[in-house]
């Protein structure tokens, strides 16, 4: 193991001749494994001397910051890792009740303070680390097969497995046609019925609408009374067509971002799950159709949770 000082001071920076001994920069010691592994303990100004060290022959990082007074973190916005996609960065901290400590330190990157915000540091974390990471996600249930994921709340586009690593951030995912909106990712495994989801999804949204706009209060209502005889097995090929032009008339063009005839986004919330099921899933609609029934098997939830 090897230390290397690269801050040693308390308060503020002290740079000038009187410093010479130690240097004049605030907390940042750098810990290298015998394995390679680099842990750098604070982020005081000294890790911005540190930073063009590692930016290109380190590809993963932990820095653990002891405390979060300014000292301690004052640096994090300038060490040159951080601008490396490349680089995939742990920060580790102490626990502050109710906080998380990416809040905590976005209270200090961020403006007045910061010219940058942390959301606008290269994220490395994807969909694929989010939902089979054993710390986080932990696998679809059962070990099924990822089937579609809703990437940021019920009103956001559908993307498919293909995307798995795509990064989650808000420009990333803007690029792949969806949101990060709410940031609440639903991954659906391939026993759920794709008619029933978007079903669910607008029968949620319909039940919401305040009723003031006619696109909304009466074509939420259609929606759901399509998908769920198509669901039911009582469906005819004409309701693809006459799911879209619903869709359409809530939101003229049934692009993303949404168009909207409505006083609020409620109503174009119920698009998406809709138009994105039939472009990714439309034979699975046809065989409710051709089939006469769900192909797939009841609801797990119990039926009363099922049916909101
Ligand atoms: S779009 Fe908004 S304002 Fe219009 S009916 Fe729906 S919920 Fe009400």
């Amino acid at each position: 193991m090897r230390l290397k000082l690269w801050g040693v001071r308390g308060s503020i920076p002290v740079p000038g001749p009187g410093c010479d001994a130690y240097g004049g920069n605030t907390s940042c010691v750098q810990v290298t494994a015998g394995d390679g592994t680099e842990l750098i303990l604070d982020a005081g100004t000294g890790i911005r001397q540190l930073g063009p060290e590692l930016v290109s022959r380190c590809a993963n990082l932990h820095i653990l910051l002891t405390h979060l007074h300014l000292d301690h973190i004052q640096g994090l916005m300038f060490f040159a890792p951080f601008f490396n996609p490349a680089t995939e960065i742990t920060v580790w901290g102490p626990p502050a009740a109710g906080q998380k400590l990416r809040s905590r330190l976005a209270r200090y990157i961020s403006t007045p303070l910061s010219p940058i915000e942390i959301r606008e540091l290269p994220a490395k974390v994807t969909f694929r680390d989010l939902i089979f990471d054993p710390r986080l996600g932990g696998g679809i249930r059962d070990d099924n097969n990822l089937k579609v994921i809703i990437p940021g709340g019920a009103s956001s586009p559908w993307i498919g497995p293909e995307h798995l690593d795509v990064s989650l951030s808000n420009e990333a995912i803007a690029g792949i046609g969806s949101m990060a909106g709410s940031g609440s990712v639903i991954p659906m495994d391939h026993t759920t019925c794709m008619v029933r989801a978007a079903w669910r999804i607008v029968r949620f949204f319909h039940r919401e609408s305040c009723g003031q706009c006619t696109p909304c209060r009466e074509g939420g209502g259609w929606l759901e009374k399509v998908l769920e005889r198509i669901e039911a097995g009582r469906g005819r090929e004409a309701d693809l067509d006459l799911l879209m032009d619903i869709c359409d008339n809530i939101s003229p063009g049934v692009a993303w971002p949404p168009a909207q005839t409505t006083i609020c986004v409620l109503g174009p919330s119920m698009p998406p799950s809709v138009a994105a099921g039939l472009r990714m899933f439309r034979d699975e609609y046809l065989a409710h159709i051709r089939d006469g029934r769900c192909p797939f098997p009841p609801d797990r939830l119990p039926r009363r949770l099922a049916r909101v």
